[in-house]
């Protein structure tokens, strides 16, 4: 997929509470206009990358981009489960995110058994390929540095390469 690694951050908003956190597996979901921003040839699916919420560390992540049943599936959601526990909800924050690599294809279960060892493995596969020297650089890409608080709600910026800079390509999602 050229268009990653690819950067975007926006305002964690409610999803449709699915459940995903009786799953314990929470899914932080992006606004519309983040989702809109999307390069066509990223696809549905399941990607791991890193994210970061407001300012602070960045921790690996999988995230799921997928048909949003609320607009009658017309419309892609992008939700983001951090591999981290957090204390607390972290609803109205940024979220930060670089998406790195895609796991696989969207499907459907036959079970909710079947469903958490998908994921689970998702993790896994995130953990071990994120360890990779060119995709452990991006942890330090200055675009999770850069970032201040008082910023646009959501902004989406694309880079080809894992250059430092792609901070500087950040347009504004409205
Ligand atoms: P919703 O349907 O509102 O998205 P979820 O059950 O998917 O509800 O829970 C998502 C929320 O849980 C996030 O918006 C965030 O505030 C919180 N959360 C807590 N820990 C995490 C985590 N590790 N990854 C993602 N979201 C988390
Ligand atoms: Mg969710």
């Amino acid at each position: 997929m050229k268009s990653l690694p690819y950067f975007c951050r926006g305002e964690v908003i409610r999803g449709f509470g699915r459940g995903s956190k009786e799953l314990g597996i929470p899914t932080a979901n992006f606004p519309d206009c983040v989702v809109e921003h999307l390069p066509a040839d990223i696809g549905t699916g399941i990607y791991y990358g890193w994210a970061c919420v407001g300012n602070g560390d960045v921790h690996k992540m999988v995230m799921s981009i997928g048909w949003n049943p609320y607009y009658k599936n017309t419309k892609k959601s992008m939700e983001t489960h951090v591999i981290h526990k957090f204390k607390e909800d972290f609803y109205g924050e940024t979220l930060s995110v670089v998406m790195v690599g895609y796991i696989r294809p969207e499907r459907s279960y036959d079970s909710l058994e079947a469903l958490i060892a998908a994921i689970n493995g998702d993790i896994a596969e995130a953990k071990v390929q994120l360890e990779r020297p060119e995709h452990v650089k991006l942890r330090s890409d200055n675009f999770f540095t850069s970032h201040s608080s008082s910023s646009s709600s959501s902004a989406a910026s694309s880079s080809s390469s894992s250059s430092s800079s792609s901070s500087q390509t950040i347009i504004n999602g409205h």
